[in-house]
């Protein structure tokens, strides 16, 4: 169905089912994945609510659990139970971060919707003035944590690295892509397909298809309980969801001109190669058998191009099998609180 005619849906399902959901939809979701979280959880809730409360606005609180194995998941489910204000989405094992923000996307019942981490790193005190920054006219507007308390050379060099190169790639040039402190127009993610780590290419999914992008300086702590649950991996898979998004923007319409040209160049390549080696041998009479680093150098160029391609083919071939066989990304074992009738959205 239409987003709008989805969401009027749904409200009406609300009204139908009274007594499950008392509240109507709220004008702000505030969205967190939660994965080990369980010592941040209650000062979190508390923290969101508060500022929430004191700045009047209407709002609601979207947990997902995914797959936690620290107790976060009973935690969770108890507290929505006790609080009219916090929804908790269960997912039957852990999913991954973006599938997790996916989840509380589709869960989510407000007209706008703020992400942020489950470990207080992100400060839900700047929660309003994301919220105010949105309402001079934007789509989306993105945390930059210019002061960020995290490791210099396992995650900030790295991330320096990512955003230039996201900066360039996709013309949405952000300090801080990874961070998860966001707010958005719902209709902005609800029609995305979102998998893999393209949680943090939100601003650059969300452009290409026109949507208005700023950014603010927020405020970043260091982690207090548990610990981070990534390492150096993961910016091995932000590069390659880089060059997706790349090949998506500027080729996925015409992609022969990819791979027609690289091909051109190839053959181009090997012509000149040959002609060289065989400048060699006739003309200098040399005998060019004992060139095998040429050759091995020849060989692997062309072997890596063509990794390079399939990879992509095989990118691309991932998405359209996503968006096409619509399997979901994740699944709800449980949804807890108020308004725990059916979601807005499915997977
Ligand atoms: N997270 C999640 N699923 C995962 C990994 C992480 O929902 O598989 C959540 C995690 O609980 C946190 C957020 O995603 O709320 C960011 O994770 P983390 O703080 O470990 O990342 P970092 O801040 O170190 O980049
Ligand atoms: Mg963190």
């Amino acid at each position: 169905t239409h987003p709008v005619e989805g969401r009027l849906e749904g409200q009406l399902r609300e009204q139908l089912n009274g007594a499950e959901s008392h509240t109507a939809a709220p004008a702000l979701s505030v969205v967190v994945p939660i994965y080990n979280e369980v010592e941040s959880l209650p000062r979190l809730i508390e923290a969101i609510a508060s500022t929430l409360q004191a700045s009047g606005m209407d709002y609601e609180i979207v947990c997902v659990d995914d797959g936690s194995k620290d107790g976060s998941t009973a935690l969770l489910k108890q507290l929505a139970q006790q609080r009219t204000d916090l929804r908790a989405v269960l997912l039957r094992r852990n999913y991954g971060q973006t599938a997790a923000m996916a989840a509380g996307f589709n869960h989510a019942r407000g007209a706008v919707i703020v992400t942020l981490d489950g470990d207080l790193q992100n400060d839900p005190a700047d929660i309003p003035m994301l919220v105010a920054k949105l309402n001079e006219g934007y789509d989306l507007v993105s945390g930059w944590r210019k002061h960020r308390q995290d490791a210099a050379l396992t995650r900030l060099l790295p991330s320096k690295i990512a955003n230039a190169l996201i900066g360039s790639v996709t013309g949405v040039k952000l300090h801080d892509y990874g961070c998860s402190l966001k707010a958005y127009r719902t209709e902005v993610v609800e029609d995305m397909n979102l998998y893999g780590e393209l949680h943090r290419f939100l601003p650059a999914l969300a452009y290409i298809e026109g949507a208005r992008i700023t950014e603010v300086p927020v405020r970043h702590h260091a982690r207090q309980f548990g610990k981070s649950k990534y390492g150096l991996g993961r910016t091995v898979r932000v590069v390659m969801d880089l060059f997706t998004i790349a090949f998506m923007k500027k080729f996925l319409t015409r992609p022969m001109h990819v791979f027609g040209l690289w091909g051109l160049v190839l053959m181009g390549t090997s012509t000149l190669v040959g002609l060289y080696l065989g400048f060699l041998k006739f003309v200098r009479g040399q005998d060019i058998g004992d060139r095998p680093l040429l050759i091995l150098a020849v060989v692997l160029f062309l072997a890596g191009v063509q990794l390079f391609c399939f990879g992509l083919l095989a990118e691309l071939l991932m998405r359209t099998y996503h968006e096409s066989q619509g399997r979901p990304i994740y699944r709800v074992r449980e949804v807890a609180g108020p308004g725990s009738s059916p979601p807005l959205r499915q997977p």
